[in-house]
């Protein structure tokens, strides 16, 4: 097992050791109502889009309307490890997600729900192809 880009953290070698599955944390509720259903991360060597069976989680609750999730992955392609460190801030200006970002910074972007987004792009197939 090799590891991609920077040592690992406590937290994060916990979540690859002992952390659950994101498919079995998921579905996370937040206060505000919003329902956390999905997650993506890739492989920061191949780029392969991990499954949910593939990540082990960490979250934590920061506050009582942003979540803190370590998602973390060993490639079984490129035996590379690739931590995934995100917030998710829901509350009543909307959700965002937070990205941890390599000079030591969080950017935030708004929240897009990619079933949703699939489920639309599907939708339009199915008016063009008429
Ligand atoms: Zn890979």
């Amino acid at each position: 097992m090799k590891y991609s880009m920077r040592e690992m953290s406590p937290r994060e070698i916990s979540a690859l050791q002992v952390g659950k599955t994101m498919d079995s944390v998921l579905p996370i509720t937040f206060p505000s109502g919003f329902v956390l259903t999905g997650f993506t991360a890739h492989c920061a060597q191949c780029a392969r889009e991990f499954e949910g069976s593939e990540l082990r989680a960490d979250h934590q609750w920061l506050n009582g309307s942003t979540l803190s999730i370590v998602a973390v992955a060993n490639c079984s392609e490129c035996d590379v490890v690739t931590v995934t460190n995100r917030r998710i801030k829901s509350d009543e200006g909307g959700t965002r997600v937070e990205f941890y970002q390599q000079n030591g910074e969080w950017a935030s972007v708004p929240f897009v729900d990619k079933k949703k987004k699939k489920g639309v792009l599907a939708w339009l197939k199915a008016i063009w192809k008429k």
